[in-house]
């Protein structure tokens, strides 16, 4: 008996933290490690309650420190485990049928990549949150198999000067360059043109967002969506991604610095006896650099990215603003960003964002840009969350006994 009120203790506390996630948006920072440690650190205090303080390096003195406020703020010793378990209960609420939209901000070479999706070619103790949560909706659809089948679906796109690109189909990894020997040299110039005017037409395709018929929520009808089982799937579908965002791009850094990633998790889970479902979707997303770039130095191309880039993220910042006000009209429709991420922000969802700052001196200026905008969205109290549907709750609990049940029966 005693083990049986440890795990409802237990459960409560989880249960605690899950309400407490409920209706909020909340704000973690994460400080990289300084990769340049001859330039002055203007990390100057971290608190373990969320408060941080950075200090100004060309007034080091009282006056040159600025206190900010977080749900969470990550030194640069933590690691990828430690972020990943503040942000489990969140992602695990996916299942229960609530929208959750994860987002990384900051300047470009902050860390939001690493966060997101971990070093390019990491171990696996240094994968990233992408990896991690769908690994853990893979686990907790395990336990509950008794109670609900869930089937788990994938998409990834890329937003790029405002346009939707998928970054899972399989043609463009696929089409290969056509020629053999056999061919005369009219045809293969023919084939040239034909296979150039693909090749180019698949990475010129931009996908158009639809409302859903059958409820209120935006879908990319036309991106590849691919069912997921198990963990190996998903790596394979994050080396496709990355092969298929190169492909876009001569360089792949500037370009990934420029564009928004957003990997979506469809969940849709039925249960057993009753035939209920729930569907809910997880947004993960690696936004485009924060840094402001400076109009004399783009022309062309450079300041069209940059001043999308800008509209995108402040957009972002109004849409929040706006829920937190509580106004009649939010501006979704002012970005394809916040037209995509719309029923994963406001009401009926639950929003994370990761504040990404670099600690060295010469960029106090970008982290402080970074911060305010962090402070801005902190603050902010989003309308009660709620599960998509009514029986959620129920399938919810069910789940919680099945699972008291089977920890009560290990522990005798
Ligand atoms: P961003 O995506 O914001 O441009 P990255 O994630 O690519 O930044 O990080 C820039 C560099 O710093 C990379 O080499 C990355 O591996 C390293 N880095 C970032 N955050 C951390 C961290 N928390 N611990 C160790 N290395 C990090
Ligand atoms: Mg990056």
């Amino acid at each position: 008996a005693l083990g049986y009120h440890k795990v409802v203790k237990e459960n409560r506390n989880l249960y605690n933290i899950v309400q407490d996630l409920k209706g909020n948006i909340r704000v973690y920072c994460r400080i990289r490690p300084p990769l340049n440690t001859s330039v002055q650190n203007i990390i100057d205090f971290i608190g373990s309650d969320g408060s941080l303080v950075v200090i100004d390096p060309l007034k080091p003195q009282k006056d040159g420190k600025k206190l900010f406020q977080f749900n969470r703020v990550f030194g640069p010793t933590s690691t990828q485990d430690e972020v990943f378990r503040d942000t489990q209960p969140l992602i695990r609420s996916v299942m229960d049928g609530y929208n959750v939209c994860i987002f990384a901000y900051g300047q470009t070479g902050s860390g939001k990549t690493h966060t997101m999706s971990g070093p390019p070619c990491g171990s696996a103790n240094e994968f990233g949150i992408c990896y991690l949560a769908i690994n853990d909706l893979f686990e907790l659809s395990a336990q509950r198999k008794d109670i609900i089948k869930y089937e788990i679906k994938v998409q990834m796109v890329e937003i790029y000067n405002e346009q939707v690109r998928d970054l899972l189909t399989e043609d463009s990894a696929s089409s290969k360059y056509p020629f053999t020997f056999r061919h005369s040299a009219f045809f293969k110039l023919l084939l040239l043109l034909i296979w150039l005017k693909k090749t180019s037409s698949l990475t010129m395709d931009t996908l158009e967002i639809r409302s859903c018929v059958s409820d209120d929520s935006l879908v990319l009808p036309d991106a590849t969506l691919r069912k997921v089982k198990s963990t190996i799937d998903v790596i394979n579908l994050m080396k496709l991604g990355e092969v298929n965002r190169a492909l876009g791009s001569t360089a792949i850094n500037i370009r990934s610095s420029r564009s928004h990633s957003v990997l979506t998790v469809h969940v849709q889970g039925e249960d057993v006896t009753g035939g209920n479902i729930l569907r809910s979707c997880l947004h993960l997303v690696d936004l485009a650099g924060s840094e402001r770039v400076d109009k004399s130095e783009v022309s062309g191309d450079g300041l069209k990215e940059a001043q999308y880039i800008n509209k995108s993220l402040s957009c972002l910042g109004d849409v929040i603003t706006s829920l937190a006000q509580k106004n009649s009209h939010i501006p979704y429709r002012n970005s394809k960003l916040t037209l995509l991420l719309q029923n994963s922000l406001g009401g009926n969802a639950k929003t994370l964002m990761f504040a990404h700052v670099s600690p060295e001196g010469d960029s106090f200026g970008e982290t402080m840009g970074t911060l305010k905008f962090a402070q801005r969205v902190s603050t902010v109290e989003l309308g009660a969350a709620r599960a998509n549907k009514e029986s959620t709750e129920v399938l919810e609990l069910k789940a919680q006994i099945e699972s008291l049940k089977r920890a009560l029966a290990y522990k005798e």
